[in-house]
């Protein structure tokens, strides 16, 4: 993001008025004082459509988000599929180191004696990696270690 397209301070927060038409206002903004809310933008529902607030709810994450991070969403999501492809090279073997003495092979991040085919503990970073992967592939996250 350039200095040039600041936002407006956040952290931004969801905000929903009813009328007594049932008519709502959502509006998207930052609260300053604790109790005034600079409006970001307010979007207006008309009476059957639910995903008016779907939506300001959305927005109001992105820029607290965007404030969080110093990155937009999409730079977030070009960042993430950068890194998912370096984690994808990096899980795409299993780790295997020989010992010196005898060289039977081994974990080098968890131990696992897989000359006998032991498992992976289930916080070994390569594990934890290749989980990651599934999940931000949209799959079963659950994998056997
Ligand atoms: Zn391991």
């Amino acid at each position: 993001m350039t200095t040039e397209m600041k936002p407006t301070a956040g952290p931004w927060e969801y905000v929903k008025s009813t009328y007594k038409d049932n008519s709502a206002h959502h509006f998207v903004g930052y609260n300053r004082h604790g109790d005034t809310v600079l409006t970001v933008c307010k979007l207006v529902q008309p009476l059957a459509n639910a995903s008016i607030e779907a939506n300001a709810r959305i927005i109001a994450e992105a820029g607290t988000v965007c404030h969080e991070t110093g990155l937009t969403p999409r730079q977030l999501a070009e960042q993430r599929q950068e890194l998912l492809e370096a984690l994808e090279a990096f899980c795409e073997e299993e780790p295997r180191v020989a010992s010196e003495i005898d060289g039977d092979v081994s974990c080098p991040y968890c131990g696992a004696y897989l000359q006998v085919d032991e498992p992976h503990s289930g916080d070994c970073p390569w594990i934890r990696g290749k989980a990651a992967i599934l999940k931000a592939r949209g799959e079963n996250a659950e994998m056997a270690v």
